[in-house]
């Protein structure tokens, strides 16, 4: 069967572009949904089953229909949950509130168009002489589309270096994907973890380990050891900002931002203010800049702007001030093994020396900012079938404005789109709900208004 549109992916991306779809088109149409992942919708983010892990952006800002902002806080509500539109719900609640919203749709809409799950990997894209792009799936099927939507995600970043001469007992204690939360069991509680990356996924697997009762030392490394920063309970008003007033180099931005902190009373404002112009100013910067963003102000950026829950970072600051936490900053330069621990090697920032961190596990938490394609057999495929071609930066695939991949290799008149991370190159940020569901919308509007009027 031809479909008219296929999905690729499961989880928060793949399910806001499909909600759309359904919204818009007609009852003939056809959806196809292929994902790897058993919780359709949760994805990696939401599949965590602790209470714990909670959203770091508020509930009011989480519907996943960019056009009724306050959908989750009213799912919320009516699943005896209820919050303030400033609270923090957890995340496992947010992907019951994904799948619930699909559900929702599929079982209200009087004559909605057919959308089909797939459970299934897509392993290999070709272009089809039947105008349409057709994938291979791991369980050895095929689906071919009008219109894909690639819904991806950004996977898990390889470790850093290989590691050299660890035996196999060792090597499972070397988390490669700390998602996988059924290594947590395995942990003893004075067992010593070295955590690599300083992000949120660091301070997930911290807070993770603590309710699990482990008790040992956790060493945390990463370039310049600096962690998220935390909301405010009450958030300040965020300072209005003309994106046509501001420089498109790294340092006058950077000046301009240092200025503006100062002149309110919570640098928050200023992060927040600059939220809804950052797509804008992205695209305003040259590749050089960008590069340079990416070298140098990179860890800045993240620990401003995605920052944790209050509550979350109380927990966590208490664990650093008591040195359960420790930071280091430096590059990993060597994973081996020695007296039956993991030995880290690193070199210390700004300095020659090479420092080592020894621990019973090893845990990588370096997550998007290196994956790129690299960790997607089947981008990786279509790379090679250059059926998409990656952004310059290595952060995602190339897409024009409208989240269309552009690959001037292409001949088959399929429409093929990336919505999410992967498109990162184009828009800088698309990983947060907020920026993902008005991208999703997006596409699902294009795929719809330019359908050939034969298909309806
Ligand atoms: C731990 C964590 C916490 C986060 N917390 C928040 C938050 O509080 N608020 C917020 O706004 N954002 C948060 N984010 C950002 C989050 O990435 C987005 O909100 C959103 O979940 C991204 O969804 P996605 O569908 O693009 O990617 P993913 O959730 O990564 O989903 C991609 C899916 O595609 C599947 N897939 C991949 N390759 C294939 C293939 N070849 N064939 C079939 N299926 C495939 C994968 O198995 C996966 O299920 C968080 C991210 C993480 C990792």
């Amino acid at each position: 069967m031809t479909y008219d549109v296929i999905v690729v992916g499961s989880g928060f991306s793949a399910i806001a572009v499909t909600c759309n779809l359904v919204e818009l088109l007609p009852a003939t149409a056809k959806i196809a949904v292929v994902g790897d992942d058993a919780g359709f919708g949760r994805g990696t983010a939401y599949r965590t089953e602790l209470y714990l892990h909670r959203l770091n952006v508020p509930a009011g800002r989480m519907s996943l229909l960019p056009h009724r902002p306050d959908d989750f806080a009213d799912w919320l509500k009516a699943h005896g949950r209820p919050m303030q539109a400033g609270d923090f719900a957890s995340r496992s609640d947010y992907g019951l509130y994904v799948r619930d919203t699909l559900a929702r749709l599929l079982r209200k809409r009087d004559g909605r168009c057919r959308v089909d799950f797939i459970k299934a990997k897509a392993a290999g894209c070709v272009e089809s002489y039947t105008n349409t792009l057709a994938f291979h799936l791991g369980n050895g099927d095929e689906v071919a589309g009008k219109n894909v939507v690639l819904c991806l995600g950004v996977g898990n970043a390889d470790l850093p270096v290989e590691p050299t001469g660890v035996p196999s007992s060792l090597r499972s204690r070397i988390v490669e994907n700390p998602w996988r939360l059924s290594w947590l069991r395995r942990v003893a509680p004075s067992d010593a973890v070295c955590i690599l990356g300083s992000g949120l996924t660091m301070i997930d697997q911290v807070l993770a380990l603590r309710a699990r009762g482990h008790r040992g030392r956790i060493d945390v490394l990463s370039r310049r050891g600096l962690a998220p920063l935390s909301h405010a309970r009450t958030p300040p008003a965020p300072l209005p900002i003309d994106v046509h007033t501001l420089p498109a180099t790294i340092s006058g931005l950077l000046k301009i931002l240092r200025e503006k902190s100062r002149e309110v009373a919570d640098w928050r404002s200023v992060m927040d203010g600059l939220r809804p112009a950052t797509q804008a100013l992205w695209q305003r910067l040259s590749h050089e800049e960008r590069a340079r963003f990416l070298r140098h102000a990179l860890p800045w950026w993240n620990i401003h702007r995605h920052r944790v829950a209050p509550d979350v970072f109380a927990g966590f600051e208490r664990l650093v001030l008591d040195g359960t936490v420790r930071f280091h900053a430096g590059f990993l330069k060597s994973l081996e093994a020695e007296d039956g621990r993991l030995v880290a090697g690193y070199r210390v920032r700004a300095k020659r020396e090479i420092d080592e961190i020894r621990a019973d596990w090893l845990v990588n938490c370096t997550g998007m900012e290196r994956a790129g394609i690299s960790h997607s057999p089947l981008l990786k495929e279509m790379s090679r079938f250059q059926l998409i071609v990656p952004d310059p930066l290595g952060l995602g695939i190339q897409v024009d404005a409208a989240s269309e991949v552009t690959a001037p290799s292409r001949i088959s008149p399929a429409r093929l789109f990336a919505v999410g991370a992967l498109t990162a190159g184009q828009f800088w940020e698309i990983t947060a709900v907020p920026d993902i569901r008005v991208q999703a919308k997006a596409v699902a509007e294009v795929i719809v208004k330019t359908r050939p009027a034969s298909d309806t």
